[in-house]
């Protein structure tokens, strides 16, 4: 198979859901239906549960479950699906993040009760920003759950984003009956059934098909007739070119844990959703289709077996082809370097593998060359963007609490802020600042600190709402910004300077004190 075959059969994409949607479910159904698991209840759960904050080997046996959960691939009518796994819990919201910054496509999973929620909105503002593809899926609709309708508007309203449903919902709860789809003018009758993996489906011709009343009755059919004027009345016809520039999204309903409208939204997303196609650099757009090799990092996973302290990198490959030993160009260390025991994730297993084209994900083995957004090329000096540090939402001061071990706790904290694990800010040279999107964190850099690097260290609240990335308009103006305000400002790691607000409304009066500095979210800006 060449190149452009290769690039063509793949998918890579991330299931995304507040906490207890239905992500996990979805998952699972999807890997039966490729084949990559036999049963039900394969999939762990990828959860950090509350509880877990003060027992860190928990946390840590989570983890591992997370990393065999990383990426699962799988084959499906022709297609290579692969499925990058996105933690739930919201201290680890910055890795699901950096992980949408690999994939191609999402998938959106909503619950029909909950409609909303508020990880939802923060994740689609992740995709919003890189313009990613979205499909969604309302889920549990065999609970009594919100108006479609309503759900339908509080998605517009609450993710920015135009919506289309693909399928529609006769009923729901108690009295669901199943979807009719739009699309195909097919209906699909529920079965509550949660071993299957076939879905009935029957052919009618369109919604005034008399066979319809036939097989729901006719106070649904009518229902249902009524509704799908509507739907066809009010939102515009399914664009593909529109789902790809990411403005409008289809929307699927169904029952993860049933099994139930899953199938046809898998089929659905495997016709339309995109390839591996290109990707910005600080260079040049980069193609899929290049012949030479190029990808980058996006995750870290270090081992915490103090017996084999190494790291597994995973690098998604952005064009070209990737070959177990050869050489390739690490473009910030300005080194060439080869990977004997490459791995892929099919499932829960992983494997070594020979080649790997764009689009997929692998694991490469690394002993501290490489972190996260560092790019591989054959030569070239590119670095891909897109992966940008988000502004944390905890700030605490490190207070070294061995001044023997002074060495030992600036590594520790320079490979765990590598690893991203958290971020890092340096004031007047040596006052270190931690950044989290959790608590969560705080607690894993406390126990690895002492235990794989022997430091010990407190944490001091800081009382910062967020931090943001800073750049003049005005010179003049940016320079007196950075004296007057020195004792709320940091650099990061890349010595970029950081300006901490205290609150909303310190950062508003910094803006309008000062029209010649401007504010950033993240860490990458044009
Ligand atoms: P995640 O946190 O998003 O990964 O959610 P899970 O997949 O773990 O699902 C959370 C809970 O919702 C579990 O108890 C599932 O069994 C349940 N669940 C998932 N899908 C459905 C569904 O279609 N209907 C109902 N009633 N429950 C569901």
């Amino acid at each position: 198979m060449n190149l452009e075959q290769e690039i063509e059969k793949r998918k890579t994409f991330a299931i995304i859901s507040h906490p207890d949607a239905g992500k996990t479910t979805l998952t699972e159904k999807f890997l039966l239906f490729g084949g990559a698991i036999k049963t039900a209840g394969a999939v762990k759960q990828n959860k950090i549960k509350k509880t877990a904050t003060s027992d860190f080997m928990e946390i840590e046996k989570q983890r591992g479950i997370s990393v065999a959960t990383s990426v699962m691939g799988f084959e499906y009518k022709g297609k290579k699906v692969n499925i990058l796994d996105t933690p739930g819990h919201k201290d680890f919201a910055e890795d699901t993040y950096r992980t949408l910054t690999a994939v191609d496509s999402v998938i959106l999973v909503i619950d029909s009760v909950k409609g909303v929620e508020a990880q939802t909105e923060r994740l689609m503002e992740v995709c919003r920003m890189r313009n990613t593809p979205v499909i969604i899926f309302v889920n549990k609709m065999d609970r009594e759950g919100r108006n479609p309708f309503e759900i339908l508007d509080e998605l517009e309203e609450k993710l920015q984003i135009q919506v289309r449903p693909l399928t529609w919902p006769i009923s729901q709860g108690q009295s669901f009956q199943g979807v009719y789809n739009l699309y195909q003018k097919q209906l699909n009758l529920f079965e509550p059934d949660q071993t299957k993996i076939t879905e009935q489906q029957i052919e009618i011709q369109g919604i005034e098909d008399p066979e319809l009343d036939r097989w729901i009755s006719e106070t649904f059919a009518d229902k249902l007739r009524e509704e799908v004027e509507l739907i066809e009345g009010v939102y515009e016809p399914f664009s593909k070119g529109s789902y790809l520039d990411a403005s409008l999204a289809p929307v699927f309903f169904g029952s993860a844990v049933n099994n139930f409208g899953i199938k046809e939204m898998l089929e659905t997303f495997l016709d339309i959703a995109p390839s591996p196609e290109q990707r910005e650099t600080d260079q040049r757009v980069v193609k899929a289709s290049e012949n030479k090799l190029t990808g980058f990092v996006f995750k870290i996973h270090a081992n915490l077996d103090p017996n084999h302290r190494d790291r597994t990198a995973f690098f998604k490959i952005c064009s070209g082809k990737f070959e177990r030993n050869t050489f390739y160009y690490h473009t910030r260390l300005g080194k060439k370097m080869r990977f004997a025991n490459p791995t892929q994730f099919m499932a829960n297993e992983k494997n070594l593998i020979e080649d790997a084209w764009p689009g997929d994900v692998i694991g490469l083995y690394d002993n501290g060359n490489l972190k996260i957004g560092d790019t591989l090329t054959e030569g070239e000096e590119l670095q891909f963007r897109g992966i940008p540090s988000f502004s944390p939402e905890i700030f605490k001061e490190v207070i070294n609490r061995d001044p023997f071990k002074s060495k030992q706790l600036e590594k520790g904290l320079r490979q765990l802020t590598e690893e991203g694990v958290a971020q890092l800010f340096l004031q007047y040279g040596n006052r270190k600042i931690l950044g989290t999107v959790g608590e969560l964190q705080f607690d894993v850099i406390r126990f690895r600190l002492e235990h794989e690097y022997g430091a010990k260290c407190d944490f001091m609240p800081l009382r910062y709402f967020k931090a943001f990335w800073i750049t003049p308009k005005d010179n003049n103006q940016y320079d007196e910004f950075l004296r007057r305000k020195s004792s709320v400002i940091a650099e990061d790691k890349e010595k970029h300077p950081v300006f901490f607000a205290e609150s909303e409304w310190m950062l508003n009066v910094a803006k309008e004190n000062y029209p010649g500095v401007m504010f950033h979210e993240t860490s990458e800006f044009k």
